[in-house]
């Protein structure tokens, strides 16, 4: 099984929400360069296979992948803050003592394991 954290979002809806690693047929993709004049030079994400037989697979800018990519992480990161908030909150009713410090750095740095 994959690690890949976009790789489990996309296999969920198909939809590959944020940078593609895989298309959909299983095959790898590549970057390519469009050379149309409505997007000349623009940077897309194509399966392997497609760019063969001319089949419909996956297709997307990687701009837009960027973007994507950068709102989920962005997502994700709010999630985090907001969790970190109630631990603080917690941790503070628990105990108010300056030897807290070191834990609190402690949780921070298991959270950024844990989803990165
Ligand atoms: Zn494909």
């Amino acid at each position: 099984m994959e690690k890949s954290r976009v790789g489990a979002c996309s296999r969920r809806n198909r939809g590959f929400h944020g940078v593609p690693t895989r298309c959909w047929c299983g095959e790898g993709i590549d970057t390519f360069i469009s050379k149309t004049h409505k997007n000349p030079f623009r940077r897309f994400y194509r399966c392997k296979i497609a760019m063969q037989k001319g089949e419909a697979h996956l297709f997307k800018w990687v701009d837009e992948a960027l973007a994507e990519e950068i709102s989920l992480v962005e997502a994700r990161q709010r999630t985090i803050e907001e969790d970190l908030e109630d631990m603080r909150k917690t941790e503070k009713s628990e105990d108010d003592g300056a030897s807290q410090n070191n834990g609190c750095l402690g949780v921070i740095t298991w959270f950024c394991c844990k989803l990165w």
